[in-house]
């Protein structure tokens, strides 16, 4: 399956790839997760990234229409794969239309939903693991350890872009460049849309039900 997540910043697209990743046996390839390790190995890819991430901008579509390039076309994506956090843009969205023309496209678009007000709380209360990346929230998914992640004892941080300010950039560029892909998607007979205000595990079966799953 070529599965695409879509919605807004804080919307729940990491926190539902864990799970769906484990019920579809397919990789999870976040954008975002790829520009942070490049940040992080200080590669010249993540030197120019972070230029527009620290602003809450997007990489232009050229870097990153690059780097899915590369990655779905290594071997474990040879079954599938779940995008998330791409394509942010129309252009983005076109790329990957002519990357996957001999392979019939995508599957399906799941578009997790969930209101403005609720996103500024969701992503300014993040925290993530610094060692194998699990998602957490201050309120809504604390870990059992304040700062300790559950699932490998790594330190917990928060995303230098989740600060107040960051945030409504990057909701500001959702709404503009990103929100006319639901259209872009319904038109072509792709899109499920997914209450996401819900939940974790809610939302995940209501996923699972828009891609013909039962995970009740
Ligand atoms: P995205 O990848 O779409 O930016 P995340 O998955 O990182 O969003 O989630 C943003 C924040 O919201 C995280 O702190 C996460 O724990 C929290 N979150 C995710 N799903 C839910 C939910 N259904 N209810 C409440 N909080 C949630
Ligand atoms: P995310 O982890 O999905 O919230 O992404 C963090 C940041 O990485 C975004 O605010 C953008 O600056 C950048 N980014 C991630 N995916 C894309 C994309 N498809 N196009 C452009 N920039 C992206």
């Amino acid at each position: 399956m070529k599965i695409v997540l879509l919605g807004p910043p804080g919307a729940g697209k990491g926190t539902q790839a864990e799970g769906l990743v484990k019920k579809l046996f397919i990789p999870h390839i976040s954008t975002g997760d790829m520009f942070r390790a490049a940040i992080s190995s200080g590669t010249a890819l993540g030197m120019e990234a972070k230029r527009y991430i620290d602003q809450g901008k997007l990489v232009p579509d050229e870097i990153t229409e690059g780097i899915i390039m590369d990655r779905i076309a290594q071997p474990d994506c040879r079954g599938g794969f779940l995008l998330d956090g791409f394509p942010r843009t129309l252009p983005q969205a076109m790329a990957l239309e002519e990357m996957l023309k001999d392979q019939g496209g995508l599957d399906a678009v799941l578009d997790i939903s969930v209101e403005p007000e609720h996103l500024i709380v969701r992503l300014t209360g993040r925290r993530m693991c610094k060692k194998c990346g699990a998602i957490y929230h201050l309120h809504y998914n604390a870990p059992q350890q304040e700062n300790v992640c559950d699932l490998c004892g790594g330190e917990l941080f928060q995303r230098d872009d989740d600060t107040e300010e960051t945030v409504k950039n990057r909701l500001s560029v959702y709404s503009e460049q990103t929100a006319p892909l639901i259209e872009f998607y319904q038109k072509k007979g792709l899109l499920h849309v997914v209450e996401g205000n819900h939940p974790i595990n809610t939302v995940l079966v209501n996923l699972g039900k828009a891609l013909g799953q039962n995970w009740n």
